[in-house]
């Protein structure tokens, strides 16, 4: 079924050299031979890109919102495949993967309703005034276009749901612009049934070929050289700060520097506020080994970083969270560079002389596997010592233990950019909460009562993002339908007649669409 090919504008083309994945369970190679990726092939798909960009950009939603749709039938008349594969590459479990292809199909689809309602275009319009004084006024228009071709990386923690066809692909092709993807070498075969769904969808519904093409990875060039392609006109990225830092720096530093929307590490601070651990610390501390544990810890949007106050609350809190987490498998790790990196993280925290270890465990040899942790540290050591503030990409926790409350928000008022931030309280911690949320508000994207981060719904109000290193541009966020603004700039229209205006901005109003007319709002009939 896989031809381990690179795609590129309806071809499926070799490379110079091949590749395999890691079974992360096993730690052996899976079979199939994966063409690497070259500058060649970004180059063919950037153009391609370029050449259908105007086309795709110009056409009406419906037609748009009809290809997202078919991509999302195809992805789903490939579940099973989808499932099967997924596992061997990630280790995820199939229930998760099912779970996670539900998203990814129901983004596809979210955003196709989302360009059909069209308010995204923001369509304003101030009609002329020839007679007023001193200076007439002209007709002026305005909305939203597709900035062009954008080159979107997926991340090893999600192969379906921030992949191939994930929230990036999904919100750049919604806006009309045609996405050369730069596929994860974690997970080939997963990439390839959902570059082969896209194409089914490309075929189906009469798309340019450019629309979509993804390249395999092939050394840091393939990304890089995507990243400078002069067509390339943003990128969407998720994945770690490191990588994240230097693509963004390549995107900056280009003759045309263009936006880069990456989504990069968090430790997502708990508040565990002192009347809410005082009625529950044994009840909040289980359910947090839950969040904490969920997809072995690879999540964005772990709570690897708690709050609280010294004292008995807490103490109960820890013995709780070590007996849950004691219980919990190891499992293994997405790729053998993830496990690494966790297991040198660990090593550094446990041996950290100012770090009291409460549990670690390393339950097996494989170089994929990865244990729950649970570390303390008092404040002043973890102001004193920034290393501990280092994004722990797996199931382990830092436990901040404060002297007063007043401490927590002096910590608070200078935590660096974060995706989450979460506050376990009770009613009569509300006032303290309220000091808080200013603070939170400066360095969060998404803020949390009695939740737990992980877990992020797609919907018109989320924020996935943050201020740096959270996310390089924290106006914008990567879930939910303000994902699409990344991909698009306004235009305005000066005094143009109206043939000559495109559809969104007519007076006739034929996409039907909502649009601001001298400053106030007309709904669709
Ligand atoms: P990654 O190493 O940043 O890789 C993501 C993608 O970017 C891959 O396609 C990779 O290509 C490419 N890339 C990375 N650095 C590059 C560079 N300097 N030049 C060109 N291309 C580059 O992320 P990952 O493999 O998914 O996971 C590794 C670590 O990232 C984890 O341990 C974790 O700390 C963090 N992470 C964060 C998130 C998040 O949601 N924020 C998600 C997953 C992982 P190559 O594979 O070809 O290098």
């Amino acid at each position: 079924m896989l031809s381990g090919k690179n795609y590129i504008a309806g071809e499926w083309l070799d490379g110079p050299d091949v590749f395999q994945a890691d079974n992360p369970a096993t730690g052996e190679k899976l079979p199939t031979k994966f063409q690497q990726g070259t500058e060649q092939h970004v180059d063919q798909a950037a153009r391609a890109a370029n050449e259908c960009a105007e086309e795709f950009a110009s056409m009406s939603p419906a037609k748009r919102a009809g290809f997202l749709r078919a991509c999302a039938d195809e992805i789903d008349a490939r579940g099973d495949e989808l499932t099967e594969m997924g596992n061997l590459e990630s280790a995820l479990p199939p229930a998760r993967l099912q779970g996670e292809r539900g998203r990814t199909v129901g983004q596809l689809r979210f955003f196709a309703d989302w360009i059909e309602e069209g308010s995204w275009f923001e369509a304003r319009i101030e009609t002329a005034q020839p007679d007023r004084a001193p200076l007439p006024k002209p007709d002026i228009r305005s909305m939203f276009k597709a900035l062009g071709p954008v080159g979107v990386f997926g991340a090893s923690n999600f192969p379906l749901a921030f992949s191939v066809a994930g929230g990036d692909t999904a919100s750049a092709l919604a806006a009309g612009c045609p996405v050369v993807f730069k596929a994860h070498a974690a997970h080939p075969g997963t990439s390839e049934i959902v570059a082969q769904a896209i194409d089914a969808a490309i075929k189906k519904t009469g798309m340019p070929k450019g629309v979509f093409s993804m390249v395999h990875g092939g050394g840091r060039v393939v990304g890089q050289s995507l990243v400078a392609h002069p067509m390339i006109k943003a990128v969407g990225f998720t994945g770690s700060t490191g990588g994240g830092r230097a693509l963004f720096d390549i995107a900056v530093s280009r003759p045309e520097p263009i936006p880069f929307y990456g989504e990069l590490g968090s430790n997502n601070p708990v508040y565990l506020m002192p009347n809410a651990m005082k009625k529950n610390a044994a009840g909040i501390a289980k359910a947090w080994a839950g969040s904490l544990t969920m997809g072995v810890g690879q999540f964005c949007t772990n709570p690897g970083l708690l709050l609280a106050l010294k004292g008995d609350d807490i103490d109960t809190f820890v013995t709780t969270a070590v007996e849950e987490l004691g219980g919990v498998a190891s499992q293994a790790m997405l790729t053998d560079r993830v496990s690494s990196a966790y297991h040198d993280v660990n090593d550094a925290m446990a041996k950290h002389p100012k770090v009291t270890c409460a549990l670690k465990r390393r339950d097996g040899d494989g170089p994929f596997e990865g244990s729950p942790a649970v570390y303390r540290v008092s404040a002043a050591d973890w102001e004193a010592n920034p290393e501990l503030a280092e994004e722990m990409f797996g199931p382990a926790g830092i436990i901040i233990e404060c002297d007063s409350t007043d401490q927590i928000l002096a910590i608070s008022a200078k935590l660096h950019g974060q995706l989450t931030a979460t506050i376990q309280m009770d009613d009569a911690d509300a006032e303290f909460a309220g000091k808080l949320r200013p603070l939170l508000e400066k360095c969060a994207g998404r803020i949390l009562v009695n939740g737990w981060p992980t877990g992020v719904e797609v919907c018109h109000s989320m924020v996935h993002g943050g201020p740096y290193p959270a996310s390089t541009d924290s106006r914008a966020t990567s879930v939910g339908s303000l994902a699409i603004k990344r991909f698009v700039r306004p235009v305005a229209y000066q005094a143009f007649a109206d043939a000559l205006l495109p559809d969104a901005l007519k007076d006739g109003n034929p996409l039907n669409i909502p649009r601001l007319v001298d400053g106030k709002w007309q709904m669709p009939k």
